[in-house]
């Protein structure tokens, strides 16, 4: 009695980690259909499943942008059910919003937001048929926090965000589950990709201003931001394990602590404007605060690896 579980985005990262995590549950309580775009990149993940390879974990094509790859690839499932939906597909995106071209900018909602929309259209009518079934959606602390030059990661994600927020209500009527998973930096392939096409930005079709402020910000501190701050992708597999196990999952969970602080500000403030004034603050007017508290929060750093505790609810057994 098996749950089924796909997951999208598989050949990297944080759906790499989770699928090796939920197929080697001690009891066996799940099957993963580990899916990615072009299955010739499995070699990491069959390394990294070893025995689960063919016993609780197997690997299929599935192209989030492609509504023909996900009906095959689900029609392709015993039954076509799944249990428990994992969409974790996505891309990233920085820089200027003049630099960036709209077919750049629609390609990142394409996978992001219209990947999600896309594998529900076809998820949807089997598990509100069975009333069953738990959506997770590898969201961001982008998709409730806007951050300097990821204009349009965070647009995606927010999108991510409002489409859930208005399915889950409809969801209650089905017995259906819907979690959003919210990590802060994870240290994956994810930071180097988008760091390397950070770096390709042709930045003479900007204001000098805006252009030093990327380079100054934004660029220069990347890869300091993401050893301070970074999860692994195994965290935040263990956070997912932890929510697809337990009786009532929550909606929301954040994996890092260390953004607590940040997304306080927002509900704190009707108004909106606290979040952005500290940020800018934080950012232009007091540098040395600034390096001051990310040597605190670096020091703090190990608390958050271990805190993986979901404390709405007791893990099912
Ligand atoms: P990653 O680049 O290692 O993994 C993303 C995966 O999605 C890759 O395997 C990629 O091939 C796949 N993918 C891209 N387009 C696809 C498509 N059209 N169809 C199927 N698969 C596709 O990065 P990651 O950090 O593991 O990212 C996973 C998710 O976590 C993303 O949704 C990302 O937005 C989110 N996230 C990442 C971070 C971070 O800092 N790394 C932080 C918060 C949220």
């Amino acid at each position: 009695n098996q749950k089924v579980v796909l997951i999208t985005g598989c050949s990297s990262g944080i759906g790499l980690s989770l699928a090796v995590r939920i197929a080697n549950d001690e009891k066996k309580r799940f099957m993963v259909y580990a899916t990615m775009r072009n299955t010739a990149k499995a070699e990491a993940l069959k390394e990294a499943a070893g025995q689960t390879l063919g016993q609780t974990l197997e690997i299929k094509q599935l192209d989030v942008c492609d509504e023909n790859s996900i009906r095959a690839c689900v029609d392709s499932l015993p039954m076509g059910k799944i249990d428990i939906l994992i969409s974790n597909a996505g891309v990233g995106m920085i820089g200027p919003v003049e630099c960036q071209t709209i077919e750049e900018m629609k390609s990142v909602m394409d996978t992001n937001f219209f990947g999600l929309v896309r594998l529900l259209k076809v998820v949807l009518p089997d598990m509100k048929r069975r009333k069953s079934g738990h959506i997770v959606v590898i969201s961001s602390i982008m998709g409730i926090q806007g951050i300097l030059f990821n204009d349009i990661y965070a647009a995606s994600k927010f999108a991510v965000e409002g489409f859930c927020e208005s399915l889950a209500v409809q969801a209650m009527r089905f017995n259906l589950n819907i979690s959003l998973i919210e990590p802060g930096p994870v240290i994956t392939e994810f930071e180097r990709k988008v760091y390397e096409e950070g770096m390709k930005i042709d930045l003479s079709k900007v204001d000098k201003v805006t252009a030093d402020m990327f380079t100054n910000t934004c660029l220069k501190n990347y890869d300091q931001m993401f050893k301070s701050f970074g999860q692994t992708p195994e965290d935040i597999a263990e956070h997912a394990f932890k929510m697809i196990t337990m009786e009532n999952p929550p909606f929301r969970h954040k994996t890092n602590g260390l953004y607590t602080p940040m997304t306080t500000l927002k509900y704190a403030d009707p108004n909106g404007d606290l979040p952005i004034e500290s940020f800018y603050k934080m950012i232009f007017q007091h540098d040395k605060v600034f390096k001051a508290s990310l040597t605190i929060l670096k020091l703090l750093r190990w608390r958050s690896r271990k805190s993986i505790t979901l404390d709405k609810e007791k893990t099912a057994s």
